[in-house]
């Protein structure tokens, strides 16, 4: 299968790249526009959280812009909108496109569950979106409603639709995989994703928050060998410069990715950081260690100045997440950080 990225304005001068102390390069930020959800999926969020930022943190979209513009001045390649839900974010498709205009950002995608996506996935793709990361655990009604909370599989379906109608090319579907609540139904999932041309990716829950902690743990280690032989897959490479490992039919029409953070870490490869709606970079998903740059921006700095300040945060990126020695470290929900 090809995928097609529109080609964008290069960036003239890059001065030194980010790389942290473990000699890793840096050039990939997934930016959190929002912390609230309109679902409640039992692995990420409690029912009835209402602990949000308030509006008044919010990152706007220039400050946004900004930081995205300086951090691509040293390498930055690749930005992934998300959340808790993006596209509650009113005019999401104004930031996209500001992004996407950014000389030196090569790739802008987007991750949603696509409750809301029937709508917006015409005016995302005109905004310069390339990529869409679509959450869906489950294709039956009823265990939808159980595991976010809400009866929202048609919407999410419709969302799939139009996202396919508004012309992206790639469009990859997130499954968590939970012991005893979807892991029965991994097999149709690849099937629909094969007639629908989409990417499958599994992923391990990992244990942020209590919600993380409270799944049924699978690992997905068998279930790679198990659906590689009965499918023939045999190993792909897939745009998007992430963590998963992928796997294709032989003739390239369906790709299936996994994403192993407990069963088979991949920290050493890690590219990314992680900006919060609070303007908080967070270093690691799997660590608490962060820095604040809204008080930066707030607070009269220069480019400079900010520039500055990003070498020194990525140089304190911390090697590796402890999800597996320490599962209970973390109190923080995956929303708050943005996944
Ligand atoms: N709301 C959007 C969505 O659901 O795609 C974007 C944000 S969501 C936090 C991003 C991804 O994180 C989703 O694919 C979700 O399934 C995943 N996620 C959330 N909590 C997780 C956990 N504890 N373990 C593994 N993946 C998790
Ligand atoms: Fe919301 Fe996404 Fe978290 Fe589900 S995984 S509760 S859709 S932020």
């Amino acid at each position: 299968m090809l995928y097609f990225v529109k080609s964008r304005p290069e960036r003239k001068v890059v001065t030194m790249e980010l790389k942290d102390g473990f000699g890793r390069k840096i050039e990939y930020l997934r930016i959190s526009v929002t912390d609230r959800c309109d679902l409640r999926c039992s692995y990420c969020m409690p029912k009835g959280y209402r602990q949000f930022e308030e509006p008044e943190h919010w990152l706007n979209f220039g400050e946004i812009a900004r930081l995205v513009n300086i951090f691509a001045g040293c390498g930055l390649k690749r930005v992934r909108l998300t959340g808790g839900e993006p596209l509650l974010r009113k005019n999401l498709p104004e930031l996209a496109r500001r992004i996407s205009d950014t000389p030196g950002i090569e790739d802008l995608s987007l991750s949603t569950n696509a409750t809301l996506l029937a709508s917006q996935a015409k005016d995302l793709k005109e905004a310069g979106v390339d990529r869409l990361n679509i959450s869906l655990d489950s294709l039956d009604r009823e265990r939808i409603r159980r595991l976010t909370g809400r009866d929202v599989l048609e919407r999410i379906l419709q969302g799939i639709d139009a996202a396919r109608e508004a012309g992206f090319s790639l469009i990859k579907i997130n499954m968590v995989a939970i012991s005893g609540a979807n892991d029965f139904e991994i097999e149709e999932m690849v099937k629909f994703c094969m007639e629908r041309g989409l990417v499958l990716r599994l992923i391990e829950t990992m244990p942020m928050g209590e919600t993380g902690r409270s799944q049924g743990f699978l690992d997905l280690q068998p279930v790679k060998n198990r659906l590689a032989e009965k499918y023939g897959l045999v190993p792909a490479l897939m745009p998007g410069g992430g963590p998963a490992r992928y796997l294709r039919t032989a003739d390239g029409a369906f790709s299936l990715g996994f994403i192993t953070p407990i069963s088979q870490h991949f920290c050493e490869t890690c590219n990314r950081v992680r900006l919060s709606v609070d303007g908080s970079l967070h270093l690691c998903l799997g660590q608490e260690d962060r820095f604040d740059f809204r008080q930066l921006l707030r607070g009269g700095a220069s480019d400079e100045e900010i520039l500055s300040a990003l070498h020194v945060a990525i140089s304190k990126k911390p090697e590796r997440h402890e999800f597996r020695e320490a599962p209970g470290k973390l109190v923080r929900f995956m929303s708050a950080t943005g996944g």
